[in-house]
């Protein structure tokens, strides 16, 4: 058997540069110049399963990614990672979209790419997080998709026990190929890449796709595309102020139950 994976990864800050982020209060935009970016983490988990999968079985996994000319980065540490091929849809149209108008270009790029059985995303990013990219383009493309995936069982060649996990347990769904799969971090433990992948990675090309070349439907990207749109933006000033209480434990608890009282809170 082989399979055409296709995993979706973006290009996301830093978390432990999150408090470093700012807002621009003119442009009421914000700011992320000098904040280093790294593969969304729960994509790293989506690349694992793909490379895990093509192991197991054969085949190729492509990873594409939406973003400006820097994004490039993500996908070359995916090429170092294992995967086959590697698309940046880049185009300054794609700026300003929402999650639909992020959708309609990844599925309109995959499409471009031709065959695909299985499509692995994160189940949502670190930033935006809101975990609509992936049913939205699983419903662009008219295939079933699955969130919150821990577990990927075969059942035969093209249908999947897959476990997805639900507040106080979790149910298991079979589903056919094609499809399109959200995972979370539980499903596996990402790899890291080798001197080897390092170094086959320069050698792998990444290809470019601009709107144009994904025919994607008019009227679908950018700002002018996203049904949504940012009525607000604002820094979150908190109120709260913390008071560390230090020394040993057995004496520092003491001191801290005793300031509680004080401050009547117990
Ligand atoms: C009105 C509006 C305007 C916006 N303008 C901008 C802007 O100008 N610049 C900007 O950077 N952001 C902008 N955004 C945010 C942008 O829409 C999101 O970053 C993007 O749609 C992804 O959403 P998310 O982070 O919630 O992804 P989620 O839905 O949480 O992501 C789930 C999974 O989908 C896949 N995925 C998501 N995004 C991508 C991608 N780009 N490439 C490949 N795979 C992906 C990944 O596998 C990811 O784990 C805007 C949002 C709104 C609502």
């Amino acid at each position: 058997m082989s399979l055409d994976i296709v995993v979706c990864i973006k290009q996301v800050p830093d978390p432990e540069y999150f408090s470093k982020i700012t807002i621009d209060p003119v442009k009421q935009t914000i700011r992320r110049e000098g904040i280093p970016t790294i593969i969304n983490p729960l994509d790293k988990h989506a690349l694992e399963e793909g490379l895990k999968i093509k192991e197991k079985f054969s085949g190729k996994v492509t990873a594409v990614s939406m973003g400006p000319p820097s994004a490039r980065e993500v996908l070359e540490e995916a090429l170092a990672l294992g995967i086959d091929d590697a698309v940046l849809l880049c185009d300054r149209a794609f700026a300003g979209a929402d999650t639909l108008a992020t959708a309609y270009p990844l599925a309109s790029g995959i499409k471009k790419l031709g065959n695909f059985d299985l499509i692995l995303c994160g189940n949502e990013t670190v930033d935006g997080a809101t975990g609509q990219v992936g049913p939205q383009i699983a419903e662009l493309l008219g295939i079933p998709h699955v969130t919150f995936v821990n577990e990927i069982e075969w059942a035969n060649e093209r249908d999947l026990i897959v476990k997805s996990t639900l507040e106080r347990g979790y149910m298991k769904l079979q589903v056919t190929l094609p499809v399109l799969l959200s995972v979370v971090k539980e499903i596996n433990e990402p790899r890291l890449p080798t001197v080897l992948g390092i170094m086959g990675a320069t050698e792998k090309e990444i290809k470019f796709f601009n709107a144009k070349d994904i025919d994607v439907p008019e009227g679908t990207i950018g700002l002018a595309g996203s049904p949504t749109r940012v009525a607000d933006v604002f820094e979150h000033k908190s109120k709260r102020k913390g008071e560390i209480i230090e020394g040993l434990p057995e004496d520092a608890v003491k001191r801290a139950v005793k300031r509680l009282r004080e401050l009547k809170a117990i």
